[in-house]
């Protein structure tokens, strides 16, 4: 058999974030607008820092006004609230994006549901999310719309494929799910409770695998040519490396490189495509909030 085609996240994003720099250009000269992004972050957990990081760094880079609001780990609920109302008063802010998780303290539900919906760049507020389960035009949740575009590129009409999601966050899962069934494709939601998870997989003919267990799923739960896409981010000893450590996904790549007909890398899958997905957002929501169309 073949080796699979390697899916190039980054190749990916870094074409989709040259065009939205250039939509950004166009929308600066045509309308004077320029998109804002502010990202709230509460505690000093290193990996929120880096994510945090790296989104500011992008949102620059597109050409967009980016700003970071950091508050102490101890913050209270009333804070983080207040921080939310001010940025949603702010003309200039488009997108708002609260970096998950939240300390104890916070009630993230609440949080998430104060977002302007029309700036909830996360997709995470109640009303994006039953726009979209509905089947309305929603906000959706950048990591499920950086997959989409890979799938659609690769595998091109959904219609009638047979899905697989296997996990039901509310961040991954669930949209994720949901985008697939927009598409018409057969969707079947697994997690920690499905009975044989792995006859379920070699069914799909597209597998997402959102579970967070490293290299869970092996190669042969793939059906010969399926399509698999690797959401997963985890952390594992490698004594080979200089630090000690090295990231792998959800699935085992190595095995299932083998059997699938493409497949997303871990790193360098679908982790860039998130962050390119959260600047589409960010245009979109200034320009519905200008009331002027996108640029194409
Ligand atoms: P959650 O922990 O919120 O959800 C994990 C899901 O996996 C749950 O639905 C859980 O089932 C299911 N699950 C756990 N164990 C099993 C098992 N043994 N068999 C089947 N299903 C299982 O994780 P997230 O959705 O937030 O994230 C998933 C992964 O994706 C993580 O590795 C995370 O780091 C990564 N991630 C990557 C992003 C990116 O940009 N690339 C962005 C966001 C997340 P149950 O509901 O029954 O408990």
């Amino acid at each position: 058999m073949s080796q699979a085609t390697i899916i190039d996240g980054k190749a990916f994003a870094a074409n989709l974030r040259a065009d939205i720099g250039r939509r950004v250009a166009v929308l600066k000269q045509r309308h004077g607008l320029t998109p804002g992004l502010s990202v709230v972050l509460v505690g000093e957990d290193p990996a929120s820092q880096v994510y945090v990081r790296n989104k500011g760094k992008a949102t620059l880079e597109a050409g967009m006004k980016s700003d970071t609001y950091t508050l102490s780990p101890d913050a209270s609920h009333e804070e983080v609230m207040a921080k939310v109302e001010e940025l949603n008063n702010d003309a200039s802010v488009h997108g708002i994006l609260v970096q998950l998780p939240l300390p104890d303290q916070v009630d993230s539900d609440a949080i998430l549901n104060a977002i302007d919906p029309d700036k909830d760049v996360d997709g995470f507020h109640t009303l994006n999310v039953g726009r979209l389960t509905s089947g309305q035009d929603a906000m959706a949740p950048c990591t499920p719309v950086g997959c989409m575009i890979m799938l659609k590129e690769v595998v091109g009409d959904l219609t009638g494929k047979q899905a697989i999601v296997v996990g039901r966050s509310n961040i991954v899962g669930k949209p994720m799910a949901a985008l697939l069934l927009k598409e018409h494709c057969t969707v079947t939601i697994a997690h920690s409770r499905t009975r044989d998870l792995a006859g379920e997989c070699r069914r799909a003919d597209i597998v997402i695998a959102a579970v967070g267990r490293p290299r869970m799923i092996g190669g042969d739960w793939i059906k010969p040519g399926a399509t698999v896409i690797d959401v997963g981010i985890n952390r594992i000893d490698d004594a080979s490396t200089k630090s000690g450590t090295r990231l792998v996904g959800d699935v085992n790549f190595d095995e299932a490189v083998e059997t699938a007909g493409a497949i997303t890398p871990v790193p360098g899958g679908v982790g860039p495509m998130t962050i390119a997905c959260l600047l589409k957002n960010t245009l979109t929501a200034a320009c519905r909030q200008a009331g002027v169309a996108e640029p194409e």
